[in-house]
């Protein structure tokens, strides 16, 4: 494989992208919007050079992958790579859209990959006719930092297309585990009573976020459970919680929180746009 395309450049989008690039592959990088890209591209270029900086990427290396991307609105010229990995928003009806459109204009030993957290990859893969090159592939945030990715097999996905996606992650010089597809997969599901206790602490005026962050930081974990809804987004956060709820018929344990919807409803989505339980600088 030489060719990797990235649907949606968003958080995650951006941060494969990356990742593709410092390995030496061509990226064709995919959003719905020209601005969207070009401040995408800005992030990637400044988070490259930033590990040459610091001492993780060799200069030549990072001048090279800074040149490696094609940037596009259009879908079917995203689709003429080896590999697409879609990274769109956590939305079954869209996502299968999307995989719909890519297998049409694909050439046919093109493997779709999807980043998706929670949704079934079989059912991507029935939006095709390519099944069995339909797989997941899961990266975390941030994607050209955290070193695990999920690879989910779906019920069509073949062995062909599992070994080549564990030679991709392989080449980004990360660390694969072999997922079934089942809601969440492993390490979301492990990660839903942390978001969802946390939330129904605040709701009941329990703690604040930052005591709680703290508390959970003082017993080993990176970050406490607000720090980290920030990173990933309110909103994807909400989507996540939301899809696995409904992929266990509503199942009570899973339910999101009212405060979560408040969280996305008022634009306080993290991060990304500045505020969310903390406030963050910005800069546009
Ligand atoms: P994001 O909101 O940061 O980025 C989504 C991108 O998709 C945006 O750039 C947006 O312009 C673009 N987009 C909107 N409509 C689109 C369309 N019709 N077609 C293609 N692109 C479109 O979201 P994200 O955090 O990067 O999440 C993307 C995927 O990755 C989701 O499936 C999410 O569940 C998954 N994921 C997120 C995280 C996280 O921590 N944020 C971690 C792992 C996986």
């Amino acid at each position: 494989m030489k060719k990797v395309a990235v649907i949606g450049a968003g958080t995650m989008g951006a941060g494969i992208a990356q990742v593709s690039a410092l390995a030496g592959y061509e990226v064709i990088l995919y959003d719905v919007a020209d601005d969207v890209l070009a401040q995408s591209l800005d992030g990637i270029r400044a988070s490259i050079d930033k590990g040459v900086a610091r001492g993780k990427t060799e200069a030549d290396a990072a001048e090279k992958a800074k040149e490696a991307f094609e940037l596009t609105t259009s879908l079917e010229t995203a689709a003429q790579a080896d590999l697409i990995i879609e990274a769109a928003p956590e939305k079954l009806e869209l996502k299968r859209e999307i995989f719909a459109t890519l297998d049409a204009a694909a050439p046919d030993h093109t493997i779709l990959g999807s980043n998706t957290s929670s949704l079934s990859v079989s059912a991507l893969a029935g939006a095709t006719q390519r099944p069995e090159r339909v797989v997941g592939i899961h990266f975390f945030n941030p994607a050209h930092i955290m070193q695990l990715v999920e690879i989910i097999r779906g019920d069509f996905t073949s062995e062909a297309t599992v070994a080549a996606a564990q030679e991709y992650v392989a080449n980004v010089g990360k660390t694969a585990v072999l997922c079934k597809d089942t809601p969440a997969f492993i390490v979301n599901r492990v990660a839903r009573p942390f978001y969802g206790e946390a939330f129904r602490l605040l709701g009941e005026n329990a703690t604040d976020p930052a005591t709680l962050d703290k508390l959970m930081r003082s017993i080993g974990f990176r970050m406490g459970p607000f720090e980290l809804i920030d990173l990933i987004g309110c909103d994807v956060n909400l989507a996540v919680t939301q899809s696995v709820y409904d992929a266990y018929f509503q199942e009570p344990k899973y339910r999101p929180h009212p405060i979560q919807k408040r969280m996305v409803e008022s634009g306080r989505l993290g991060c990304k746009t500045g505020r969310g339980f903390y406030d963050y600088e910005y800069e546009e």
